[in-house]
């Protein structure tokens, strides 16, 4: 039996979308071509409204003005806790719109509604409220030297900063990014994903009314290869912080090289791998992997995608695997029965279904879904292959859907050198009641974050970034400012100068 596939809403009105348009030094803008984009909902297909389609002028406008409010503005120059009150203003107006705002990033991207209302919203206040703490603790370092000379050490923000985000978390995305560039002073331009540009320009509206001077915060929506690629190869941008594919990650990366060797900081794709032990509850791990992999119906770079159950419990967790997503109710995102949305455009629920297809093809066994789930829209069912080996497409590359791949494995060494058999390196996670097992694995395995008995644990106070081709840099945490900071020595002579 497939899982329900449930098409009643919770969303009785659309809501008005208020803001549309680009916002450059403060204000709304059209395009400067005038050209707009049409933003979907996934739950229909249906056009929700269009929006302004930034390009590279409107790209140079807006870095225009983070330039200048970077050199002459009062954001860089007022204190850390002046901007920490401000930020704290940002974020209390973050909490008296909750509903409004999640409501559009479940339009947008077919997120459930209870989880942007109860946890990505909130935690989006929380993030600026973190930074906004941070924002006058930034210090530098006194230094001895050798011989006649001392230093200390300035942090000083890095200049106008480029983010470029995905549409999987649109609001944490945008506050990961923004929060601690704000805290130490930076000024930005911030690119959203086409397919869910609604909240961050909603963000600009509340910021400008938190008192965010003009021109601290631009967002230019519009498309990657346009508005994303001018912002990466802009002459003018002293940083660019991007989340996204790998593939693109790597367009940025050669963008920065190839104009003026900007800070690129890159989180990229995953193929996380949750191992579990013969010592597991399997109830436990059956339902960590289950999480692990349909939350947000895979659209997470951490998704649990590679699940590896030693062989004395590999038969009852595979029984059980799939009896739980017979309970899983995919449908409408706004209703509160439902699990799991819909994919959050036409092209990534193709992609899913291409997989599936390929999957089947490479031989591996499809256990439970598979398929498309409801008459319109872009529901696709939760998805476990079994029979899956290392060398498969859909062991190696990422999905990023409903789609897991359970294996089997023998031995802890197996376990790990399996764990680490791919190109991606963001998360892992480890189910075992054996805390030499949990340390072992933990440190043999190259990535990231390890979760022990527990996943998608994320704090705002835990850095977060991949290894390997899952990018380089951390957002969230203390280790997020460094992104946009550098570093100044400031030398004096001891006693006099030499010369
Ligand atoms: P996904 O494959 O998950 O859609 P992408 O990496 O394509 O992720 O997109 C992440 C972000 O990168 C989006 O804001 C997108 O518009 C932007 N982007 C896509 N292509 C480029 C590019 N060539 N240069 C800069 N940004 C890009």
């Amino acid at each position: 039996m497939a899982s329900e596939c449930n098409g009643s809403s919770g969303l009785k009105i659309m809501p008005q979308i208020k803001f549309t348009k680009l916002f450059i030094n403060g204000l709304f803008h059209d395009a400067l071509s005038g050209k707009t984009f049409e933003t979907i909902d996934p739950r229909t297909g249906d056009v929700i409204t269009r929006v302004a389609e930034g390009d590279k002028p409107d790209i140079d406008l807006a870095v225009k003005a983070a330039r200048e409010a970077f050199n002459h503005g009062t954001w860089p120059r007022m204190s850390g806790y002046q901007r920490g009150r401000i930020m704290m203003k940002f974020a209390d107006l973050i909490e008296e719109h909750i509903e409004e705002i999640a409501t559009l990033d479940s339009l947008d991207g077919g997120k459930l509604f209870s989880h942007g209302k109860a946890l990505d919203i909130p935690g989006c206040a929380a993030l600026l409220r973190y930074y906004a703490g941070a924002a006058d603790k930034i210090h530098g370092e006194t230094l001895k030297m050798s011989g006649e000379f001392q230093a200390y050490t300035l942090r000083e923000p890095i200049g106008v900063v480029g983010h470029i985000i995905p549409w999987n978390y649109p609001s944490t995305m945008f506050f990961t990014k923004v929060s601690p560039a704000l805290a130490v002073g930076c000024t930005m331009v911030v690119k959203p994903a086409e397919q869910t540009p609604l909240s961050a320009l909603y963000y600009c509206h509340l910021a400008k009314q938190a008192g965010i001077p003009d021109g601290v915060i631009n967002v230019v929506t519009g498309f990657g290869p346009t508005a994303g690629a001018a912002l990466a190869s802009h002459m003018d941008v002293d940083a660019v912080s991007f989340t996204g594919s790998t593939q693109v990650g790597r367009l940025i990366m050669e963008a920065a090289a190839k104009s003026n060797l900007k800070s690129v900081s890159l989180e990229l794709g995953g193929k996380s791998p949750v191992l579990i032990f013969n010592d597991a509850d399997v109830d436990m791990a059956v339902a960590l992997a289950h999480r692990a992999i349909f939350t947000n119906k895979g659209e997470i770079c951490v998704a649990g995608s590679r699940v590896y159950v030693q062989e004395g419990i590999y038969d009852e967790f595979v029984k059980k695997a799939a009896q739980t997503c017979k309970n899983w109710v995919v449908g409408d995102p706004f209703n509160p029965q439902v699990h799991q949305g819909p994919q959050v455009d036409k092209q990534q629920f193709e992609k899913v279904l291409r997989y599936i297809d390929i999957g089947q093809r490479e031989g591996a066994t499809l256990l439970t879904g598979g398929k498309p789930c409801g008459e319109k829209g872009y529901y696709i069912e939760p998805t476990i292959f079994t029979d899956v080996k290392e060398d498969m497409k859909i062991a190696q590359e990422e999905i990023f859907g409903p789609v897991m791949s359970l294996i089997k494995f023998k031995t802890i060494e197996e376990a790990i050198e399996k764990a680490n058999s791919t190109k991606y390196g963001l998360a892992a996670g480890i189910v075992t009641k054996d805390i030499n097992t949990a340390n072992r694995v933990s440190r043999s395995i190259r990535s990231g974050i390890v979760w022990i008995n527990c996943y998608f644990a994320f704090d705002r106070d835990c850095p977060f970034g991949g290894y390997k081709m899952s990018g380089f840099g951390r957002d969230m945490g203390l280790h997020a400012l460094d992104k946009y900071l550098q570093v100044k020595a400031v030398v004096t002579p001891i006693s006099g100068s030499p010369w």
